[in-house]
């Protein structure tokens, strides 16, 4: 068809919407901005910030980047009603470049099962819903909700109106995961055949990882004709996640032979970033995974690092300084001074107000006295508190805890929220930790049950910090915590804080801050 060669491809990054639907990924209002800030230092063409109808927090956290981020289209979903449109919008309308993205099931079971309605109906639906969010904002983005399953001639018919109606983008999802490459592609060649009015929208794709094949499924896309592509930072997301941004980036980058098209991705950022989202969300990348993870370009057999010595494309079809994963662990010590911190911090994945570099310098030459060298993860931590410690409801005082073999553990613990300080002494527990456990539990009022609890040190040597991660359940959802100090029961008393903090976020959405 037409000619493909150096086609942009629109990065369009939902880390922030679908990626935070992940099962204890919830970040809160400072953690969002620091990924949408980020977001935009990656190049990211679209950032999804949320869905504003879901709760307030949510809203909130879409009008703080649509009002403070600039440099990227700020997106708003919105189910196909009015209520939810007009709440997108309120919550976009400050974003410098500003999008409403609707969204409808077509398929045949979501009609039947979840929608109970008709074919007609739901393109009326359709319409009036890309309408109303066209009378709002010129940029509107359009899903036929399990397009995948959805029967071709009818996902014509839905596309065609819903660009008649102002959808500047069609997106066709792969809700469940569920096709494969040449039906991905199949489909949108389809479209792109098929439906008259079509070269007046972007065509996107939004591929789940149900069964491994969302970068697959998004590359065929492209290869079909799709100029814009979901993805999310470490494919975070719903079940087993979406599309991973850093893979369908460096595919593109790396076989433009191949696809003849590519992104306006800053690809030295991608480590970086990868490190941020999985530091504020919890959730730890695979040794193995592609681009990002530790072993990615960790050439163990000797017959490769022979090959490797003579000649590194032998073995290596990617620089790993063209994706940000640095050679090194650079050390910083006492006497490193605040340029060398910011520099080492937006290595690492962070971009800081002046304010909060001067917090984290501060606390930084703390730790210096405390520890002869400090090391990027140290860092990172001390960069974490201090991003967590805006939004953080209860914050840790002291405490103490005598016990040994057989005995009951004695607890003395203080905490605070806000000016307030609350204590309690008492004898519980099967150990130090889970006395500390139940203290919080009694202090905060908040019921939990442990699900996970996992110690590592931070860095390396006798003096590194122990971290302590915690995930919890309260009221059927899990919530994650982390806590970090040279001391593992502070540090665990941190972490369990720090998910009582979570809780309260999603919680009391409406009283924070
Ligand atoms: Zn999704």
């Amino acid at each position: 068809m037409s000619d493909h060669s150096n086609r942009q491809i629109i990065i369009f990054d939902t880390t922030l919407r679908d990626g935070e639907q992940s099962p204890g990924a919830s970040m809160n209002l400072a953690e969002k901005m620091e990924v949408a800030q980020a977001l935009v230092e990656l190049g990211v063409d679209v950032i999804e910030a949320g869905f504003p109808i879901a709760s307030p927090g949510d809203f909130e956290a879409v009008s703080e980047i649509a009002k403070n981020i600039r440099g990227s289209v700020i997106c708003g979903l919105a189910r196909c009603r009015k209520a939810d449109i007009d709440r997108a919008w309120e919550a976009v309308q400050h974003a410098q470049q500003p999008r409403i993205h609707v969204f409808l099931a077509t398929s045949a079971i979501h009609r039947e099962h979840k929608l109970n309605m008709g074919k007609d109906e739901i393109i009326d639906r359709a319409v009036e819903g890309v309408r109303r969010a066209a009378s709002y904002c010129a940029n509107v983005e359009f899903s036929p909700e399990d397009a995948a399953r959805t029967e071709h001639d009818f996902l014509c018919r839905v596309v065609e109106a819903a660009i008649d109606a102002g959808a500047t983008t069609v997106n066709i999802p792969d809700t469940v995961g569920y096709a494969t490459p040449s039906e991905m592609h199949k489909v949108i060649g389809l479209l792109r055949n098929r439906v008259p009015n079509i070269d007046r929208a972007v065509l996107s794709v939004h591929c789940h990882n149900d069964l491994g094949m969302a970068v697959a499924n998004s590359l065929a896309a492209v290869e079909a004709g799709a100029g814009q592509v979901e993805c999310t930072i470490n494919g975070i997301g719903e079940r087993a996640g979406n599309c991973s941004l850093e893979e369908i980036v460096m595919t593109l980058r790396t076989r433009n032979d191949f696809f003849k098209a590519d992104t306006r991705i800053v690809t030295q950022r991608l480590v970086p970033v990868s490190r941020l989202v999985s530091a504020v969300t919890g959730i730890q990348v695979q040794r193995n995974k592609a681009i990002v993870g530790q072993n990615a370009f960790a050439h163990e057999a000797g017959i490769h690092q022979d090959g490797m010595l003579k000649e590194r494309t032998t073995y290596e079809i990617m620089r790993p300084e063209d994706v940000g994963c640095a050679k090194t662990d650079l050390v910083l010590g006492k006497h490193s001074g605040r340029a060398a911190l910011a520099d080492r911090a937006r290595d690492l994945g962070y971009v800081l107000s002046a304010e909060q570099l001067g917090t984290v310098f501060e606390q930084f030459k703390i730790l210096a006295d405390k520890k002869k060298e400090i090391y990027d993860g140290d860092i990172a931590s001390l960069i974490e508190q201090e991003i967590l410690a805006v939004s953080e409801l209860w914050t840790f005082d002291s405490y103490g805890v005598d016990t040994g073999t057989g005995r009951t553990p004695h607890v003395t613990l203080a905490i605070s929220r806000g000016q307030e300080r609350f204590a309690t002494e008492m004898a519980c527990g099967d150990g130090p930790i889970d006395a500390i456990f139940l203290a919080i539990e009694k202090l905060t009022e908040v019921p939990m049950v442990c699900k996970d609890f996992q110690v590592h040190s931070v860095t390396v040597g006798n003096d590194a910090q122990g971290e302590v991660s915690v995930e919890v359940e309260h009221n059927r959802r899990i919530y994650r915590g982390r806590g970090v100090s040279t001391d593992s029961v502070e540090a665990s008393a941190k972490a369990f804080l720090s998910a009582v903090n979570r809780i309260a976020a999603v919680t009391n959405n409406t009283k924070k801050q």
